[in-house]
């Protein structure tokens, strides 16, 4: 790795991403709108300047950690007609019709980019703990490999600019499910004096011993097949929730957050599918699209 490396946007994230490049050796430039975080950098032996214009003054890649898709453009759009011929990876969290847009202004800037999705905190960056999902220019992600494995697992994902912010909302939209799912929980359990970290010592084996089922589910949504043996009939997880609902209200707690799984499965069993398995919802979840 020898070319200089720009970036835009120190937050917690970006800051993150620059310390861990530092090492490398590279000549590194931070910019970023309040002057704070890049001192911290400066200190540590990156070049800091006071304008974005500066800091993608150079040759090298231009790494992008902006907090959404509008401050991108609030940074970027300024300096397109300098942009041409380089590279930039927006690692900034966008939807990925966002992502898509934003590779098209590269294009029409004759910009190259590359989209990248952080699968981290900004304490994991540099870790084994860390995966980064790229897609856009494949031989961007090829050139400037190096770069990526140093901050996490590296994956391209495909040409498609939308794909890895596509992969991320989908991840994300799990993961928020996950947590409030155990919120809700432990709002349920605290109304009987149980401590949420003593119920999080119960939840944490109990959720990571169920991930395995996703697997079953996996196969059943990709076959279409909500008949076949040994799947959990909607009727069957009808119940359940109901229960649960209620039990909710006897100790104090709306089980808000499990209202519309139920809905959906009430839904799913008022068409008639009633003995289909519980991962017909996914069928009910594509019709919104
Ligand atoms: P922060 O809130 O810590 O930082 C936001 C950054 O954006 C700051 O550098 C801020 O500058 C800058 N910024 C915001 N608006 C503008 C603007 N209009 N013009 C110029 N700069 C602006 O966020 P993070 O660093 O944590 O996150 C950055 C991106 O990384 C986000 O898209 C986030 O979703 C993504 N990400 C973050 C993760 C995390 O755990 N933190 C995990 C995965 C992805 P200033 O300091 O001046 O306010």
């Amino acid at each position: 790795m020898t070319s200089s490396i720009s970036f835009l946007g120190l937050g917690a994230m970006g800051s993150a991403l620059a310390a861990t490049a530092l090492p490398a050796g590279r000549r590194t430039t931070v910019w970023n709108r309040s002057p704070a975080p890049a001192r911290a950098l400066g200190a540590r032996g990156a070049v800091v300047v006071d304008t974005a214009a500066r800091a993608v003054s150079g040759d090298g890649v231009i790494v992008v950690c902006l907090l959404d898709h509008r401050s991108v453009h609030h940074v970027l759009d300024p300096l397109a007609a300098g942009l041409a011929g380089r590279t930039v990876v927006n690692l900034t969290t966008t939807t990925p019709g966002e992502s898509r847009e934003l590779a098209g202004w590269a294009a029409e800037h004759g910009v190259t980019y590359l989209a990248g999705a952080i699968m981290a905190v900004p304490e994991t960056i540099g870790t084994t703990d860390a995966e980064i999902l790229y897609s856009g220019t494949e031989a961007a992600f090829e050139q400037h490999r190096p770069l990526w494995d140093l901050w996490a697992a590296s994956k391209y994902v495909g040409p498609d600019p939308g794909m890895a912010p596509l992969l991320d909302m989908a991840m994300l939209t799990g993961m928020y499910t996950l947590f409030a799912g155990f919120l809700q929980g432990a709002a349920m359990v605290g109304g009987a004096g149980v401590s949420a970290t003593a119920f999080a010592e119960r939840q944490v084996p109990f959720l990571a011993a169920m991930t395995g089922q996703l697997a079953h589910y996996a196969a059943t949504v990709d076959a279409r097949d909500y008949t076949g043996a040994g799947q959990q009939s909607l009727r069957f997880t009808e119940s359940a929730l109901a229960t649960l609902i209620r039990a909710g209200r006897e100790n104090g707690a709306d089980l808000e957050v499990l209202r519309p799984v139920h809905a959906i499965v009430r839904r799913q069993i008022a068409a008639g599918f009633g003995e289909h398995g519980t991962a017909r919802m996914v069928e009910a979840m594509r019709s919104a699209r």
